[in-house]
């Protein structure tokens, strides 16, 4: 299934991959055993579909069931379930997990289900890479990959697409509840990275929670909080990452001055806490202003300002985000000057990360929006001036944009070869003269793919702001806030 529409990538104009590119429909047999009552076969589809839809939620489905042993059962029940290629890991790994899962259900023996882990673990077949990684680049560009299933999985994902670098949640990013982080996973995780030669210190920029909020005063929701902050730092320490990414927060519940100096607060907390290593925590530039903190420069610099450890903290510089908030990436001279800017008001030192997204919106909307390389209002030339900025060179570079794309059959799914081209265009851009006709074809190509949608949501901005021009008020500009979050493109 999923047949890509003819309007939602560009294949053929962009770096060529290996005949095996195209996504292959697999069937996978799935078995289970049930006994008294019985599951009806959908049911096991639904699940898998579930996991499919929400990756964020396989940690805890699959990991936690694993350790939690279940009446024995009997009955067995086939499903068939078609998935993408691009899914294949994962996906015939969760459906293989349930089955084993329920072989081992009358043992309590928790040795005995650790080794169906290892064992399950190793039977895994990783599909074959769409894209081979590009070895002869100091760049390190990337994506932010699924750990559906445990962190180890980002290996393989990164793998598959190609990429120098990566981004991951390292637990539910949507769910205050985590179990720990399994030794196994963790163990499978440093091993990938050394099997692959990949630097976890170096190219690794894992990304928060979205619940996390330390701008919050309320002590309860503080510690929440801080708790879920400080363990992820520590997953970090683990695993051998250096960087961390996430959201600064939001002065919601008290003001921005406030929101500032408890954010700066808890960072320091964190950094005295051993379990957090010398874990690097990265201050996220934001697209909205408002309550959001981290929409300009001064709010990051402020934050940095009053953090006693400054070896310890920095930047990701999301270009979709500072581009919607008011910092133009696209000629040579905007581009300079708002790294200008950058440096005199936060310090270039601090920029550790990048985020890599094109944007839907138009400069100075404040949405977040992400839209494919060269496909949103960034445009190619905003990419060729960030890659071909030597001061960067070396840096992680994630891609968070969209891969979504409907089938056929009317039904979405992910086409991770969107991923593995981008990085292969964004590699190429550097040294590229953006006079040359492979240049120009390769930009006009783009920009017609995303017009489409930059003309949709040009649309949207222009009401709000006349709305808001109407109004004149405050209310005007939350209501447009609040209907970001309607959106359900990736903002990350
Ligand atoms: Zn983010
Ligand atoms: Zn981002």
């Amino acid at each position: 299934m999923a047949k890509k529409l003819p309007d939602t990538t560009s294949e053929s104009s962009l770096s060529p991959l290996p005949d095996n590119f195209e996504s292959v429909t697999k069937e996978v047999t799935v078995q289970t055993i049930a006994k008294g009552k019985k599951r009806k076969a959908e049911s096991t589809v639904k699940a898998t579909k579930r996991i499919k839809e929400e990756p964020a939620l396989d940690d805890d489905i699959v990991a936690g069931a694993e350790i939690t042993p279940r009446p024995n059962r009997r009955v067995t029940k086939k499903a068939i379930v078609k998935e993408e290629v691009s899914d294949d890991g994962i996906e015939v790994k969760k459906t293989s997990a349930r089955k084993k899962k329920t072989e081992v259900a009358d043992n309590d023996d928790k040795s005995k289900v650790m080794k169906t882990i290892r064992r399950r673990t190793k039977t895994v077949k990783n599909p074959e890479p769409i894209a081979q990684r590009t070895q002869d680049t100091k760049l390190r560009i990337g994506a932010h990959v699924s750990s559906a299933g445990g962190v180890h999985n980002a290996i393989p994902n990164l793998i598959y697409i190609g990429a120098n670098a990566f981004a991951l949640f390292l637990k539910n990013q949507k769910k205050w509840e985590s179990k720990d982080l399994e030794p196994e996973a963790a163990q499978l995780f440093i091993n990938g990275c050394e099997e692959h030669g990949i630097s976890a210190a170096d190219c690794c920029v894992p990304h928060g929670s979205y619940l996390v909020n330390l701008a919050h005063p309320d002590p309860d929701r503080k510690k929440q909080a801080y708790d879920s902050f400080l363990n992820d730092l520590s997953r970090c320490h683990r695993l051998g990452v250096r960087l961390y990414n996430f959201h600064p927060g939001n002065s919601n519940a008290t003001t921005r001055e406030e929101g500032i100096k408890l954010i700066a607060e808890n960072i320091n907390q964190a950094h005295q806490d051993p379990t957090s290593g010398k874990v690097i925590a990265l201050l996220e530039t934001m697209a909205s202003l408002g309550n959001t903190i981290g929409g300009t420069f001064a709010d990051i610099a402020e934050i940095i300002e009053l953090v006693e450890d400054k070896s310890r903290v920095g930047v990701c510089l999301d270009t979709c985000h500072i581009f919607a908030a008011g910092y133009d990436l696209r000629s040579p001279e905007a581009y300079a000057t708002t790294m200008e800017k950058f440096d005199n008001e936060i310090g270039l030192e601090y920029l550790k990360a990048f985020h890599i997204n094109d944007s839907k919106a138009p400069l100075s909307s404040y949405r977040d929006l992400h839209a494919r390389i060269g496909t949103g209002y960034l445009g190619l030339r905003a990419f060729h001036n960030l890659m071909n900025d030597k001061r960067f060179h070396g840096l992680p570079m994630v891609l968070e944009t969209p891969i979504n794309v409907i089938g056929e059959d009317g039904k979405t799914s992910e086409d991770k070869g969107i991923w593995a081209r981008e990085i292969k265009v964004l590699e190429n851009l550097v040294g590229m003269d953006v006079e040359s006709d492979e240049f120009r074809e390769l930009e006009a190509k783009l920009q017609e793919e995303g017009t489409a949608e930059r003309d949709r949501i040009a649309g949207q901005v222009e009401r709000r702001n006349a709305k808001n021009a109407k109004k004149g008020t405050k209310k005007g500009k939350k209501k447009a806030e609040s209907e970001d979050e309607d959106e359900d493109d990736l903002e990350e």
